[in-house]
């Protein structure tokens, strides 16, 4: 099926954006998940899939007018795979999406005892619809196991149900991978996301020159990923704060499987209320990390995610000792990096200290930001070494 698109879109479109809004299109007879090609003038541009249940009509799937099967995946994810290894063995995200120009589409790789493991999130009607050529794909490529993670929100637009679960192959979970010779336990099933998060992979790297001897707090820790890069680079202790019980029954066997079982605490608790707790105590660290979950995910709610950025950004900065260094995240797409920056000058006036900054992070190379997609960018990482007068 041929449609016709106007040279503004087509020129758009030709400069890597992906999706096409309903109303930037004529409205067309066609079925939920079909593929289309689009075309300007007499002129091929791109193929991509429909769903008439989503404000995005279309997203582009190809650039080259080829067959949409199971060659298509198989090439595709090769390729990435290629790609990817560049940078990172064994363990990284292999599709990101509109990032990798492929719409709709998460995997992230895991190898635990040499057996390849493909996490997945379908977000999309199209993408499900290509789920069985995806999976295949995924086999044909050595993969022995793959994972359903597709419980996001996202689906619920399209016209999904949420899924969670095995897809094909057998594994214990939780099972052990090692990345930077660090044994972590990932859990696909129970976790955050696909289990991991890859996207800081470069920003924890950093923590090397500034954590040696000295302790941390590490604030929405996770399963500790900052921490034990750190202790792996040589801090003495870290305290670590996240709220889920899922965290607490796997971070004590975390510790143990790299040995730092006697270096760390872990507060289940509310970050909110025990930073100030902490405060209250008068505690003071000499590395201090906030990595938030995404306050908002709407352009409404902005306010309210700053109002919440400048909380817990002020009350773990007021932590920090003299000298010492206050590193910050934030994944929220919708906020601009600049936004997050005013946040940070407010705090420091408000704590009436000065930070230097010393380095500027983003999301690892395996999720690759598409220029003419600003959604595809949405990690800001900052580190301030810090100064308070005594
Ligand atoms: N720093 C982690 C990723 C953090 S993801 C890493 O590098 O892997 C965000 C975490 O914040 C999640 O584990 C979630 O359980 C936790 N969280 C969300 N809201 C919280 C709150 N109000 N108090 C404490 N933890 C919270």
């Amino acid at each position: 099926m041929k449609i016709a698109i106007t040279k503004q879109l087509y020129e758009k479109v030709r400069a890597g954006y992906l999706w096409v809004f309903y109303d930037e299109i004529k409205a067309e007879n066609l079925g939920d998940g079909q593929i289309v090609d689009l075309y300007y003038k007499d002129m091929f541009v791109a193929k991509a899939y429909y769903n008439s249940k989503s404000k995005i009509s279309y997203r582009i799937l190809s650039f080259e007018n080829q067959k949409i099967d199971l060659n298509f995946w198989i090439k595709k994810l090769e390729l990435l795979y290629k790609q990817k290894s560049l940078f990172y063995q064994n363990n990284f995200r292999w599709v990101y999406s509109e990032g990798d120009f492929l719409p709709g589409l998460i995997v992230d790789l895991y190898t635990s005892n040499q057996v390849k493991i493909a996490v997945c999130m379908f977000l999309t009607l199209g993408i499900e619809d290509q789920k069985q050529n995806i999976v295949e794909a995924l086999k044909k490529l050595g993969v022995g196991c793959i994972i359903n993670r597709s419980d996001s929100n996202l689906r619920t637009l399209e016209g999904l149900d949420l899924v969670r679960k095995i897809e094909y192959g057998k594994i214990e979970l939780p099972f052990s991978i090692t990345i930077d010779g660090i044994t972590f336990l990932i859990d696909p099933l129970k976790g955050q996301k696909t289990g991991y998060y890859f996207d800081q992979t470069e920003n924890r790297k950093f923590l090397k020159y500034i954590c040696k001897g000295g302790v941390v707090l590490d604030v929405f820790s996770y399963i500790g990923s900052f921490s034990l890069y750190c202790l792996k680079y040589g801090a003495r202790f870290t305290e670590m704060i996240d709220e889920s019980s899922y965290v607490q029954n796997v971070v004590p066997q975390i510790m143990k499987l790299n040995n730092f079982q006697d270096k760390y605490i872990l507060h289940i608790d509310n970050a909110f209320k025990k930073l100030r707790e902490m405060n209250d105590l008068g505690k003071s660290f000499s590395v201090v990390i906030v990595d938030p979950p995404s306050f908002t995910k709407t352009k409404d709610k902005i306010q309210n995610a700053l109002k919440a950025y400048f909380d817990v950004y002020y009350n773990a900065l007021k932590l920090v000792s003299n000298e010492g260094y206050f590193v910050v995240s934030s994944c929220s797409q919708k906020v601009t990096q600049e936004q997050i920056l005013q946040v940070i000058r407010n705090c420091f006036f408000r704590a009436n200290v000065r930070g230097k900054m010393i380095y500027c992070g983003k999301q690892a190379p395996d999720h690759p930001i598409n220029p003419s997609m600003p959604e595809t960018e949405y990690l800001k990482f900052f580190v301030f070494q810090i100064y308070k007068d005594e």
